[in-house]
């Protein structure tokens, strides 16, 4: 495996599937399963889950809602994914453990990187919920913060397009996809990878994202191996 230690970052809105909102549990047993691929191989593996699926401040801020409130609604539907998320890890036997950035105790350890590190050690999956903790941040902020602290070789963006394009092909049958571009020419373009206290964070850190669609079966375990699939973002 080219990447011993990864930082998969899922958005909520994956784990709705089919579905308008919330959580399809099909979706979460297959991503179980890619995941299982990649620690029987003994791949350390941390998750940063969204919560999009379920509520985002920006939404709720829309709407007259003060935006702390609706950010702490967020922080707490990503606590709620990572519940979801663990559930299905175990069902498809993989020992996991749930960290929230928000204390949560009777439902979640909190966050202490020391243990955190230690359950990769022994093998466990460890999913952070709850972000970074603070309003006003995302959860790809809080999936490169922990992918630093941790010291994960990789953030992984599991999303649903298979990389980044010159422009939406979900919009411009013209767009042509990169296999590589430096953190550079994605701010010099404005392409969109992630917001960019996250992106500028990442690349502060040289920490290399990958962009790679988790939706089709056994992509995860390519990323992982070192296929060249997505879209990988380096210095
Ligand atoms: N959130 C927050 N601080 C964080 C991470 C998340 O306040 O550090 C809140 C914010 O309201 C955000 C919501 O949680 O909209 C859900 O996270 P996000 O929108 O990043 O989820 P995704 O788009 O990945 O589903």
């Amino acid at each position: 495996m080219k990447y011993k230690r990864i930082l998969l970052k899922l958005s909520g809105e994956a784990l709705m599937g089919e579905r308008q909102y919330g959580i399809d549990p099909k979706r979460l047993a297959e991503y179980a399963y890619e995941i299982k691929q990649i620690t029987d191989k003994g791949v350390q593996v941390a998750i940063v889950i969204g919560g999009g699926n379920i509520f985002r401040g920006v939404a709720g801020a829309s709407k007259g809602m003060d935006r702390v409130q609706a950010d702490h609604m967020g922080m707490l539907a990503t606590v709620i994914n990572g519940l979801a998320l663990q559930s299905a890890l175990e069902d498809a036997e993989i020992p996991t453990r749930l960290q929230s950035a928000v204390k949560i105790n009777e439902v979640a350890e909190p966050f202490i990187r020391r243990r955190a590190m230690r359950h990769l050690e022994k093998g466990r999956v460890v999913i952070f919920g709850g972000g970074t903790g603070n309003p006003y941040f995302t959860t790809d902020s809080a999936a490169v913060l922990r992918a630093i602290e941790i010291n994960a070789d990789v953030i992984l963006k599991g999303t649903r397009v298979d990389g980044i394009y010159t422009s939406d092909p979900e919009k411009n049958a013209d767009a042509t996809k990169f296999d590589f571009i430096s953190f550079d020419d994605v701010l010099r373009k404005g392409l969109k990878v992630m917001d960019t206290t996250a992106f500028t964070l990442s690349q502060e850190n040289e920490l290399p994202i990958i962009v790679f669609d988790m939706n089709k079966a056994g992509n995860l375990l390519k990323v992982v191996s070192g296929e060249s699939i997505g879209t990988q973002v380096n210095l």
